[in-house]
């Protein structure tokens, strides 16, 4: 009964995505969630922090009929890009209509894009839910993976795929080493209404301690990722309301004007992980539980929806050919596939992250001289904006699927 192809732990947006992936390609697939999932959004409460979800995750979304369900619950388009340097006269402009995109991505909060996947996953014959369930033990024998739950469960797989988060339980059980690093600053995530309209406009000012982005929902209304070195980030959590309101306009040098109203912060600290391999026999690493990345670029998730699709291919291309899809040859082949792209991701993640950080004058003109530069040269700003929007690199198919590629319907309200 409890013999599954493969077993999924975790089912936050990376895993859920993976089971509905596979679930729809005919695999039968055991997912594990530790936490409750709440079946819709009927507590009212909305989410602090909102994702950048680029057009290849769109893509990937809606080749698993999973997008048309986001919208139906709300998601906000934007189509252009702002990026300036607090300490110079430096500044990066990007418009969708360059690239010939409709938008250049969707605001979207977690709890609708987990809502839209827990819809889906019921309607997937071939995906079994355990849900809350904690794994308690694991083994890895030749032949298959065998798993016991908490309530004594058993379940065999011939492959386990992590999607357990950047702390990934089942990755540390298994001792696979990961290289990390402090940045020893945290992001604080809120919603705010802001004097003047946002147009649809992402926009993000680079200031000494990190960036701060305002990242546009429904008209009048954005989403704010404001990075801080950690010390500091206590102090602004606990501001009073007006205080919260003066020192983020100020920040932000008040582009949209005055902040005139706010909902809950919440403060995340950053921490870069990244898994040395993401493969091992019989299982296979996604998500945060191989790699956690500097949100200043908003791609953590969409790093990890594009892993979800290439282990995806590679899986149904292995059964396909009838081999055995926990093989460590096979997995090799997503993880070749994989750790390159995020790697470069990353990097360039971090590059950004400390040229405009706190540095001497001259990096400071430099950095601003570069910013003017690409925006004026026009091959290398399409670059920087098919990467925002997901479009470069080696693309697994399920982000390549041809979509309708128009925002229409999507836009907020002006
Ligand atoms: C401030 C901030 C802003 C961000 N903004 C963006 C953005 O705009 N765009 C973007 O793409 N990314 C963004 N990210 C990154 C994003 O948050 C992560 O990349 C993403 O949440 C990772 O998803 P995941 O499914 O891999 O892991 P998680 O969301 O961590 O999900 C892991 C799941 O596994 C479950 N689990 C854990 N252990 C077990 C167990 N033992 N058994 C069963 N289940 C278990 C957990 O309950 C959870 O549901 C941001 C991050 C931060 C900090």
């Amino acid at each position: 009964m409890n013999q599954y192809e493969v077993v999924i732990i975790g089912a936050g947006i990376v895993g859920a995505t993976t089971a509905c992936a596979l679930g729809e390609a005919g695999v039968r697939v055991a997912l594990i969630e530790a936490r409750p999932l709440v079946p819709d959004l009927d507590n009212g409460m909305r989410d602090a922090r909102v994702f950048a979800i680029t057009r290849a995750s769109q893509q990937i979304f809606a080749a698993l009929d999973v997008w048309d369900r986001i919208i139906a619950r709300g998601a906000y388009p934007f189509r252009e890009m702002e990026v300036w340097d607090a300490g110079g006269t430096g500044v990066i402009h990007f418009d969708c209509a360059e690239i010939g995109e409709p938008c250049l991505g969707h605001m979207i909060e977690p709890r609708i894009i987990q809502a839209a996947l827990l819809d889906r996953l019921h309607s997937l014959a071939g995906v079994s839910l355990f849900c809350p369930a904690q794994l308690r033990d694991i083994t890895i024998d030749a032949d298959a993976a065998r798993l016991v739950l908490e309530e004594d469960t058993t379940l065999t797989a011939d492959l386990v795929i992590a999607a357990d988060g950047a702390r990934s339980p089942l990755r540390e059980r298994l001792g696979i080493p990961v290289r990390t690093h402090d940045y020893h600053q945290s992001s604080l995530a809120a919603r705010v209404a802001t004097e003047f309209p946002h147009h649809a406009t992402a926009r993000q000012r680079f200031l000494p301690g990190g960036p701060l982005a305002f990242l546009p929902m429904e008209e009048g209304w954005s989403s704010i990722v404001w990075t801080l070195p950690a010390a500091e980030v206590a102090g602004v959590l606990a501001l009073e309301r007006e205080d919260f309101h003066a020192a983020l306009g100020q920040a932000f040098d008040f582009r949209l004007g005055r902040i005139i109203d706010s909902e809950r912060r919440e403060a995340y600290p950053l921490k870069r992980l990244h898994a040395e391999h993401y493969v091992s026999e019989r299982v296979a690493l996604v998500g945060d539980a191989a790699h956690a990345i500097h949100p200043l670029a908003g791609q953590g998730v969409n790093l990890g929806l594009l892993d979800a699709a290439a282990l995806t291919e590679v899986i149904l291309d292995a059964r396909g050919h009838g081999r055995d899809p926990g093989a460590l040859l096979v997995l090799r082949r997503y993880e070749r596939w994989r750790r390159g792209e995020n790697l470069l991701m990353m990097s360039a993640m971090d590059g950004f992250n400390t040229l405009f950080g706190d540095q001497p004058g001259p990096v400071c003109r430099l950095r601003n001289f570069g910013l003017s530069m690409v925006n004026a040269f026009e091959p290398a700003k399409n670059l920087f904006m098919r990467h925002a929007a997901g479009l470069a690199g080696d693309l697994p198919a399920l982000a390549r699927v041809s979509m309708d590629s128009s925002c229409a319907g999507t836009l907020p309200k002006t």
